[in-house]
């Protein structure tokens, strides 16, 4: 799906080492930064977020956002400045309650001074206050903010945080959210986690949400717009709030079939996947014309697309194994994607067989035996398959294939362990392909270097697969599981 980034930050990091002040020897700035090889000017260098504390207001009419965002920060360096990544326009920025000073760098970097340097190890609070039009801000020649009639929507992968909120915007700084946000009543606004309170004042209605677990800010969303909120508990306890346009037409009653079924959807994941890790579920139908959904945490966004063609339950299967592939546990850099993309895919191969459609051996049969050698679908590898290929179809269908492989290669009970234990293993924190393969033989006690080698890391078609099936035989018949027009119809799922 990716748009390519073209803007190397040499030059920017450049600037800033000339700026250092002589006073502040020791001290360096913040890298623009944070280091990953995907996405070099992606997240900062130099501290690590705790807290992120929004205080917006919102006009649909005009798409105005104002805000004061309130950043619990730990400096971890010496910093004589650092960076933000950010596209509104800024007012004023303070550090530790004193003004600082502040520039715009690179494609989206806010480069903030505070008036003295810190140390390694304090503890900060940044106040940015800002505002502006996110509709008409762009990176990189993009902007992921949706209009909408009645409002807007922030939900996008890897980018949506720069157009409402600054921050360290990499997943592997993950931090706790509240936001709250004032817009005309009449209107909703949607975020993550629970709603905890609301009030009215002078026609405008304050929504405050909370986000009580740590959270990537790709996976923070905001939808602002006319909605229909229902709320419910699920027979496992854990309670669900969801939300749909007013303005969703033809598409309204497929929407609410499918995403009704959160509740009794997280209880059956919990089955394979462990207790569900956060303190509720859901998701918004908002009035966008994109195509995906997204794995928000909590609050899974759902292009009304989705449902174009009827309900669609495995697109929710899918979002909603996120919430512990991806989002409980989220990826170290970009290069992880397949922990995320390939086991919520094979979620959809594990509803695929609960609903008798399919199934996961029928379905890694018949992905197998769709690509030739040729194709190259085989070329994109899992394991690392670049920024360009991030989320490629074989991410996920070779992503799923790769896990069907391991479970015949380690056998049920080890491989049933492994993914209810995963969740439990790096609970709220982030791991990479590297840390899945060691806790895979861990728990499996067999090597796996090897298979982990030909299903996620070469450019060419695995030339056997599983210990039953010939190569050829599959090759020349696999039947189409019942389920793949469905799970076909989700494949756009994180396409723009
Ligand atoms: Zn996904």
């Amino acid at each position: 799906m990716h748009r390519r980034i073209l803007a190397p930050g040499a030059l920017a990091a450049a600037s800033l080492l000339l700026a250092i002040p002589a006073s502040a020897a020791s001290s360096a700035p913040g890298a623009p930064g944070i280091g990953d090889p995907y996405y070099p000017q992606y997240g900062n260098g130099g501290y690590d977020v705790s807290h992120y504390d929004l205080r917006l207001q919102y006009q649909p009419k005009t798409d105005e956002l104002q805000g004061t965002a309130t950043i619990l920060a730990k400096a971890t360096q010496d910093l004589s400045s650092f960076d933000l990544d950010f596209l509104l326009d800024v007012s004023e920025v303070r550090v530790g309650g004193v003004k600082a000073a502040f520039t715009r760098s690179g494609e989206h970097e806010l480069v903030v001074t505070p008036k003295t340097p810190l140390a390694k190890g304090t503890q900060v609070t940044v106040v940015v206050r800002y505002s502006g039009v996110p509709s008409t801000k762009s990176a990189y020649g993009f902007n992921t903010w949706h209009r909408t009639p009645d409002g807007a929507v922030a939900a996008d992968e890897p980018e949506a945080a720069w157009w409402w909120f600054p921050s360290n915007d990499h997943p592997s700084d993950k931090a706790t959210y509240d936001v709250s946000v004032a817009v005309p009543d009449g209107t909703q606004a949607i975020s993550n986690g629970t709603l905890a309170s609301t009030s009215s004042k002078l026609g405008w209605t304050r929504y405050n949400w909370r986000q009580d677990k740590p959270q990537a800010t790709y996976l923070a969303t905001l939808a602002l717009g006319r909605f229909d909120i229902t709320t419910s508990t699920s027979e496992g306890g854990v309670p669900v709030v969801n939300a749909y346009s007013k303005d969703l037409g033809a598409n309204d009653g497929a929407a609410r079939a499918s995403v009704e079924r959160t509740g009794e959807l997280v209880d059956w994941l919990s089955g394979y996947f462990g207790p569900y890790p956060f303190s509720s579920a859901g998701g918004y139908v908002p009035n966008t014309t994109t195509g995906y959904a997204l794995e928000t945490q909590t609050r899974v966004y759902y292009s009304p697309k989705q449902f174009a063609a009827g309900s669609n339950t495995s697109v929710v299967v899918h979002e909603l194994a996120h919430q512990w592939y991806g989002d409980d546990v989220s990826l170290k850099g970009w290069k992880d994607i397949w922990i995320n993309e390939g086991f919520a895919r094979y979620a959809q191969w594990l509803w695929s067989e609960h609903e008798g459609e399919g199934t996961t051996r029928e379905l890694a049969d018949y992905v197998y035996a769709s690509h030739p050698a040729d194709d190259p679908f085989w070329t994109v590898k899992p394991g690392d398959p670049g920024p360009d290929a991030q989320f490629d179809l074989a991410v996920y269908d070779r992503g799923a294939l790769a896990v069907q492989a391991l479970r015949e290669k380690i056998g049920d009970d080890a491989f049933f362990a492994l993914l209810k234990g995963w969740p439990k293993e790096h609970a709220y924190g982030n791991a990479s392909v590297a840390d899945f393969q060691k806790y895979a033989e861990q728990v499996s006690g067999k090597p796996l270097a090897a298979l982990f080698d030909t299903w996620l890391f070469q450019p060419s078609k695995p030339e056997a697969r599983g210990s039953a099936s010939s190569a050829r035989s599959l090759t020349a018949k696999a039947a189409q599981p019942k389920s793949w027009k469905k799970i076909e119809a989700t494949n756009d799922v994180h396409a723009h």
